[in-house]
């Protein structure tokens, strides 16, 4: 029977994993995998109580051990929530069935041979008790290792003065996605975004006020674009942004509607006058405008110089001509 449960479970979890692999960023998979797995675990164990003897059930450190295996394997979600649920889900349900054999057959009461020289040993409240606070310590670490590192992380990939993702990390992003794309032959835009007369605008308000509208530019950025796509500070004050699954033309309409809110908003900055910054745009998309990822980059990059060499503020998302391009360099 336990055969032919793992045999099922495994064919389940090939099931799963076919049809959600095209979307590796279901943010419920982790949760939904972490808690199939101990509670998989719950049952095995509970099935024994029917199939073979109730304190093999309650008593057997093999089974209860792998509850530590799958509370481990939540660590590599590197999600403290993940951890929590599924360090909780094992406690309640490894509780819920002991409560459950115990009322369905006198295993304290019985102290018979067959009880006394169990090979599982007598069934004790007080070990069941101590194995409850073993699995409440393992939750707790896991919750508080898992934490740390998650902020580590968050650290490690964002831009310190926006808050939004650093250039290292959209470099990594952009190639997944990239990969991701061509498998499914799918598509992905990017947009770099640079803030016009920024130098200007530092040289008349000062820095601290230049760092203000930075980030002020990110935050708009992030509140434009979807969940599933991407906001990053690819230095000084030039931003791009990664659209997930979208075509040169559908990226190129976001960003014209992204220049012109970021225009729109005024900035006071002390008794000055309202000032209002604007952005440039190159926009360029896979695979339209070539195969590589250096394709890609290159392309926005020129494209942006095309738009700030016809007078800024605009968006730019088709081929460059010739001439433009010779411009850039001259
Ligand atoms: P253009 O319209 O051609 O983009 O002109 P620009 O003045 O924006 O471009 P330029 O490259 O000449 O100047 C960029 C300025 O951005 C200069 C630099 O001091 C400023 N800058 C870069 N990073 C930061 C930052 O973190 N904080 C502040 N306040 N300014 C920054
Ligand atoms: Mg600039
Ligand atoms: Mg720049």
């Amino acid at each position: 029977m336990g055969l032919g449960v793992t045999l099922i479970a495994f064919v389940m979890a090939v099931a799963v994993y076919l049809t959600l692999r095209r979307d590796a960023r279901h943010t419920w998979l982790p949760m939904a995998t972490s808690l199939f797995d101990v509670t998989l675990i719950s049952a095995a164990n509970f099935s024994y109580a029917f199939v073979a003897d109730p304190h093999q059930a309650t008593n057997s450190k093999v089974t209860f051990d792998t509850y530590f295996i799958a509370l481990g394997a939540t660590c590599l979600r590197y999600d403290k929530r993940v951890a929590f649920v599924a360090g909780t889900a094992a406690m309640v349900q490894y509780a819920a069935s002991l409560v459950f054999i115990y009322n369905r057959w006198p295993l304290e009461m019985s102290m018979s041979a067959e009880s006394v020289f169990n090979p599982y040993g007598r069934f004790q409240w007080s070990d069941h008790i101590s194995r409850l606070i073993l699995l409440l310590t393992a939750t707790a670490l896991c919750v508080f290792v898992v934490g740390g590192i998650q902020r580590q992380r968050k650290l490690s990939n964002a831009d310190a003065l926006t808050g939004v993702f650093n250039r290292r990390f959209f470099d990594d992003y952009f190639a997944s996605e990239m990969e991701r794309a061509m498998r499914f032959k799918s598509t992905v835009a990017i947009a770099m975004i640079d803030v016009d007369y920024f130098k200007q605008f530092n040289d008349r308000f000062g820095h601290a006020a230049g760092d203000v509208a930075l980030r002020r530019v990110a935050r708009a950025l992030q509140l434009a674009v979807r969940r599933s796509d991407l906001v990053a500070r690819y230095g000084g004050e030039e931003f791009v942004v990664l659209f997930r699954e979208a075509s040169l033309d559908q990226a190129v309409e976001l960003v014209e509607r992204i220049r012109q809110e970021i225009q729109s908003v005024p900035h006071t900055i002390g008794d000055a006058r309202p000032v209002h910054i604007t952005v440039s745009a190159g926009v360029a998309s896979w695979p339209e405008d070539g195969p590589t990822i250096g394709d890609i980059l290159a392309t926005a990059d020129r494209r942006l110089f095309v738009a700030k060499d016809s007078g800024r503020n605009r968006v730019e998302g088709r081929a460059a001509t010739p001439a433009a391009t010779t411009m850039r360099f001259a």
